[in-house]
């Protein structure tokens, strides 16, 4: 079995986004040159999430608005009275919504691809940013 890891940085520009990096990830998926496995892409971030769905930048807005309904960023916190006053650490919304929508997804590698359906891809969700990020991804198989 062979494994490859590469990593790639994110340069997020708002508090609040959703980017596709389903091409970055693709170029690492061929270029392993394994056809039949498996591919896990990971964020190593508290305040940030990875999910799959649809690019749209409509339906990242919605997405974005029902996020901030779950864990509203104006809202009394533990996490940000304890750090009032220490720039950047205001952010309990982003934890909370990072640990409900996850750090990772998986996806099954046939034929050389991804097995992503039609409309499914790759999401990198920022809600504590801008910040730069980084991607980890793996691919495992032969
Ligand atoms: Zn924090």
């Amino acid at each position: 079995m062979k494994h490859v890891n590469e990593s790639f940085t994110v340069k997020t520009s708002k508090r609040l986004e959703i980017i596709d990096i389903t091409n970055d990830v693709e170029k690492i998926v061929r270029k392993s040159g394994i056809k039949e496995g498996i591919l896990i892409v990971f964020e190593p971030h508290t305040t940030a999430a990875i999910t799959i769905n649809e690019n749209d930048p409509d339906l990242f807005e919605d997405l974005l608005n029902v996020y901030v309904k779950i864990a509203p960023i104006e809202q009394r916190y533990r996490h940000n009275l304890k750090y009032a006053g220490v720039p950047g650490e205001q952010n309990a919304h982003a934890h909370i919504i990072s640990s409900l929508i996850k750090p990772s997804v998986t996806v099954p590698i046939t034929n050389g691809r991804t097995q992503l359906g039609t409309w499914q891809r790759i999401l990198f969700i920022e809600m504590d940013g801008p910040r730069t990020r980084s991607v980890h991804v793996k691919v495992m198989g032969e």
